[in-house]
């Protein structure tokens, strides 16, 4: 297989990209990413010498670097997106430029070169809105779309534009919405990482409102894991949800957990101004891909965090935030 992967230089694209070399040596793999300030090429600086690896710096929205790329691929792993919530409120266009213009180019191309075998866009179970925290529903395949920031709103766009190029012009395409992944390479502004690098610094963890907020928490490399089954046995034209194995926790006990492992103390937990519009919980049944594909998580929340922690402690120059 030769793969263009989007956005390979970010948390769950290298992840992701270490995953599939190390499972599939003879594949190649094109890594397109622009570098923006949530990429870095140190993310994948283990695979620098691997000879099926290219990197390539390059924008999603350039057509022309795009089309160079696609001609020689027959995959697409499609993972370039803007991804904070707190800087889609703050200016929601580099979201739309990115990913919803820069998805429709990606699909562009690949209706052009009709070598793509598979077009398989990964998306967010936050397109699917908020639950509410007193009930057991679950998203499922069938759930409506119901995107409440601009973020997941320019994600659900994508999705559409993805489904419409099957629908219209028979690109064969997959479609995964996951729940919030954790696991190394994730960029300090994002929660966990956060709060870990945070600790490591002796600083205070900030807990957003009143921390009774919940989510689905999936490691990454189970995520990997389920990407690989969709590509190499998904169906086409089908989404798939994907989540991991504790979706009922606040973020109040996770950040308690994480202070717990860490042997520090709850007075390094403060509450802070809550995000506006902020979604109460995610939680996703994650049966279908497991009665179609046979996947399911493996990694525990305590163990992923484990080793989570343990990563950031080998990295400590990692604390970019
Ligand atoms: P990330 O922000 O860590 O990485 C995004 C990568 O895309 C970066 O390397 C960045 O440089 C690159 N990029 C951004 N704009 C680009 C452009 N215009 N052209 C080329 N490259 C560009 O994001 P992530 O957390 O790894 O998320 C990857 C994908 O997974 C995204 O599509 C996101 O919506 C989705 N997702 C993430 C999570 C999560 O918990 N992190 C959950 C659900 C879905």
């Amino acid at each position: 297989m030769k793969l263009l992967v989007t956005g390979g230089a970010g948390f769950i694209g290298s992840n992701f990209i270490g995953y599939w070399l190390s499972h599939y040596p003879d594949d190649h793999i094109i890594n397109l990413d622009a570098l923006t300030y949530a990429g870095t090429t140190a993310n994948v600086a283990d695979l620098e010498d691997h000879p099926h690896y290219t990197f390539v710096k390059g924008n999603i929205t350039n057509s022309a670097r795009v089309d160079t790329i696609m001609k020689d691929v027959d995959t697409v792993v499609h993972f370039a997106a803007e991804s904070h919530v707190d800087r889609s409120i703050q200016d929601a266009l580099p979201f739309l430029q990115t990913n919803v213009i820069g998805t429709q180019i990606l699909l562009n191309s690949a209706l052009k070169h009709k070598n793509i075998k598979r077009f398989h866009h990964i998306s967010t179970d936050e397109v699917f809105g908020s639950l509410e925290l007193d009930s057991s529903e679950k998203f499922t395949e069938d759930t409506p779309y119901n995107p409440r920031n601009p973020y997941s709103a320019s994600k659900a766009a994508s999705d559409h534009l993805v489904r419409a190029a099957y629908e219209t012009h028979g690109l064969p395409m997959t479609i995964s919405n996951c729940s919030n992944n954790y696991g190394p390479y994730h960029h300090p502004e994002k929660m966990i990482p956060r709060a870990i690098t945070r600790l490591m610094q002796g600083k205070k963890v900030p807990v957003y409102g009143d921390g009774n907020y919940v989510r689905d928490w999936l490691y990454v490399i189970d995520h990997a894991r389920a990407i690989d089954q969709i590509v190499h046995d998904g169906t086409v034209g089908e989404t798939y949800l994907i989540g991991g194995l504790r979706d009922d926790i606040t973020n109040l006990e996770l950040v308690k957990m994480i202070v717990s492992i860490m042997d520090m103390d709850e007075s390094m937990i403060e509450f802070v101004k809550d995000r506006p519009g902020h979604d109460r919980r995610y939680a996703v049944d994650w049966s279908y891909i497991n009665r179609e594909l046979g996947w399911e998580p493996q990694v525990s929340l305590e163990e992923g965090l484990r080793k989570t922690i343990e990563w950031y402690a080998s990295h400590s120059d990692y604390a970019r935030a």
